[in-house]
């Protein structure tokens, strides 16, 4: 199991003012590549709060460890120094950090810009960190190996982030993974409570080892009880796992019905 996880950064995310939707993001990318995140931590912006953080999580030697939010020019953004600290490295103004901030304002036909403080802050990078391109915002994405762990620093712009994260981030996890499937099956039972069906998913569970199986109770309505029910299988091989998805649907809707449910909307097989 390669372990993944999150320090989300930024004040905004604890008073919401900003739904996390970067966590939702990656949870939901990292599932579909047959991990997961292990892990998600948010901490407001504060240099002792990202850097003992930083120190808790690198404690647990995770494979990587994704900082995301507050790599901008704005003095709240202060990631990176929090991250240099915690690491107990200094801080150096970046070259090739600069060149990629440049190359970005020259891209959006903004040739002249002057590298102010605030631009040049974008490319103090902790000793020992390398600058990844970004290339749908300015600040450069930062990747620094802290002992057994990969530490990436993402911006918080959503669409800057998952720009890195494809382009650098994933391809990299992917090559510690190997070359995982997960086969995701959805679908709707009715008129069987969540206690009855905790016997049935425990006994899959038995069958399956390694299998999720989750319930989402979804209310009671007109005297019907309404589930929405999760299965995903993980595995090398795709056609098996897919098989394995497939065969406990068909073995826990012969148990719904035997304990008179029934099983209704469309299954969904998801690569
Ligand atoms: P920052 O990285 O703090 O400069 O934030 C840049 C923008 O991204 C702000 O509008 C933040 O509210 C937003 N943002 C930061 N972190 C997240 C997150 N985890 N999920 C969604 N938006 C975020
Ligand atoms: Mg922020």
């Amino acid at each position: 199991m390669v372990r993944v996880e999150m320090l989300a950064v930024g004040k905004e995310l604890l008073i919401g003012r900003t739904l996390n939707t970067n966590a939702h993001w990656l949870g939901k990318r990292m599932a579909r590549m047959g991990s997961m995140l292990k892990m998600i931590v948010t901490v407001d912006d504060d240099l002792k709060e990202i850097s003992s953080s930083l120190k808790t999580a690198l404690g647990r030697s995770p494979e990587f460890l994704l900082v995301v939010g507050g790599l901008g020019p704005t003095p709240d953004d202060m990631t990176l120094q929090g991250i240099a600290l915690g690491l107990g490295v200094g801080m150096r103004q970046s070259g090739s950090a600069l060149k990629l901030i440049r190359e970005h304002y020259s891209r959006r036909g903004l040739r002249a810009m002057e590298l102010t403080p605030a631009r040049k802050k974008m490319a103090r990078l902790p000793l020992g960190a390398e600058p990844v391109l970004n290339s749908a915002g300015t600040a450069p994405g930062v990747r620094i190996i802290a002992g057994q762990t990969t530490v990436y620093c993402l911006p918080g712009v959503p669409v800057e982030m998952r720009d890195i994260f494809r382009r650098a981030v994933e391809p990299e996890i992917k090559g510690k993974l190997g070359n995982l499937h997960r086969k995701y099956l959805t679908f709707k039972l009715e008129g069987v409570l969540e206690s009855e069906l905790a016997p049935i998913i425990a006994r899959e569970l038995r069958r399956h080892p390694g299998a999720y199986i989750k319930s989402h109770p979804r209310g009671i309505r007109e005297g019907v009880s309404r589930i929405e029910l999760d299965i995903a299988v993980v595995g090398e091989d795709s056609g098996r796992a897919g098989r394995t998805a497939f065969e406990i649907a068909r073995e826990m809707e012969a148990a719904v019905k035997g304990a008179g449910g029934s099983v209704r909307g469309t299954r969904g097989l998801e690569e």
